[in-house]
């Protein structure tokens, strides 16, 4: 790693095993594309050329007719679904939020209404879409869908993330299946995947992925897919687009990353993953309270994580207080923690730089021993953390 900028503005030196996390700055973004932002930063380009390119590399790399690079996967969803309403009519763009249609209704399976930072169904209602809500959280049948489509139905979203209720709903290609028997589009966040073909392949009208996840580009967003549904998107520019622009450094950047996504090591990254893994499942085995399991990921991305499993009462703290415990310190680390109240959390391994897995690994034993080694049980009550979650972005800045 080069010089750490960090510590020179007062920031932290966080360590991420968490994963691509927008509040801790999205990932690490591969020198291919920090290349390609310094080249093009200082340069006047004409932007609808710049995108023109950006289409034929995502079309090549997708398998989609056209492509587009937008602000980011969020901003992805909201121009997506603006061009399913309004189409090419220029004075509907202009006109968004506010749809001139009543063809303005979006199906999405209620268990496909989580929050990604923001709530999906908010994407959505910012594009001018009347969210329709199919089936109940745990259940979305053919029946539901089928029976929701109208003409005022304008499109059809489908997220795939791990934070989708994972049984019970419809599967792409039933959804896609039942949409299109009907003439309504798909449109499909990917925001999280590695697989670029498979959604476009399983049937998606557009799949839309994030540039600055796993394919370590700036922050944007990518939009990937038929070319008509591709350029009402791009019209969006003139409209709610203006909000959630794009900047070259950002287009050409992606540009850059997908291209070296293609010719990254896959085999050889995931195992050094793979070692970062067994480090850390080494370093816990055996510990009172503490169990460490390799799982894969659950939407089936190339990757797998460290689950940590802890029994306070043997290993005298809770899964909470120590990944607070862990965010203290000279190099805080962030764990991937969403599930904590269930007493585990992840450790996910794609985001480190080489030298930080030993840091994560004697920072893990160390506060393990500290808790062993305490007369009490650290036990933060659970709601107490519930309660005060959102203090700190409450009276931000100070
Ligand atoms: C991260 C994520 C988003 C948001 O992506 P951004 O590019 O950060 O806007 C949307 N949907 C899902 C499922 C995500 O995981």
């Amino acid at each position: 790693m080069s010089e750490d900028i960090r510590p020179q503005i007062g920031l932290r030196p966080v360590i991420n095993v968490s994963g691509t996390m927008t509040s801790l700055g999205a990932s690490i973004v591969v020198p291919e594309a920090i290349t390609a932002m310094t080249q093009i930063l200082p340069q006047f380009v004409e932007i609808n050329d710049l995108q023109r390119k950006a289409s034929t590399i995502i079309a090549r790399l997708t398998g989609g007719e056209a492509g587009l690079v937008t602000a980011s996967c969020s901003a992805g969803i909201s121009l997506a679904v603006a061009g399913a309403i309004t189409g090419p009519d220029l004075l509907a763009i202009e006109k968004l939020p506010e749809a001139t249609t009543d063809k303005n209704e979006v199906l999405v399976q209620m268990g496909h209404v989580v929050s990604y930072g923001a709530p999906v169904d908010q994407a959505i209602r910012l594009a001018g879409g009347k969210v329709v809500m199919i089936g109940q959280s745990t259940s979305t049948h053919r029946y539901h869908m089928e029976n929701a489509i109208t003409d005022k139905t304008a499109a059809a979203v489908y997220v795939v993330s791990h934070h989708v209720v994972d049984y019970g709903l419809l599967n792409l290609k039933e959804f896609v299946e039942i949409a299109h028997a009907k003439g309504v589009p798909v449109i499909v966040d990917a925001a999280s995947e590695y697989d670029l073909r498979i959604f476009l392949e399983q049937g998606a009208d557009i799949a839309l992925y994030s540039g600055h996840k796993f394919l370590g580009g700036p922050t944007s967003g990518i939009v990937a897919g038929r070319k008509d549904l591709v350029r009402n998107a791009f019209l969006q520019n003139m409209g709610i687009g203006r909000g959630m622009k794009v900047g070259k450094e950002s287009i050409f950047g992606v540009m850059a990353a997908l291209e070296a996504w293609e010719k990254r090591d896959h085999a050889g990254i995931r195992e050094r993953e793979t070692g970062y893994l067994n480090l850390w499942k080494q370093t816990l085995d055996d510990r009172p309270g503490v169990t460490a399991l390799i799982e894969p990921d659950p939407t089936n991305n190339p990757l797998d994580r460290l689950r940590v499993i802890i029994k306070a009462e043997e290993a005298h703290i809770t899964a909470w207080d120590l990944a607070a415990a862990l965010r203290t310190g000279a190099q805080p680390i962030i764990v991937r923690d969403h599930e904590v109240e269930h007493n585990y959390f992840y450790l996910d391994p794609c985001n480190l730089h080489p030298g930080q897995e030993t840091v994560v690994a004697s920072r893990l034993a160390e506060e393990l021993d500290k808790a062993r080694a305490s007369n009490e049980i650290i036990a933060t009550p659970f709601e107490d953390l519930s309660r005060h979650r959102f203090d700190g972005a409450l009276k931000w800045p100070d």
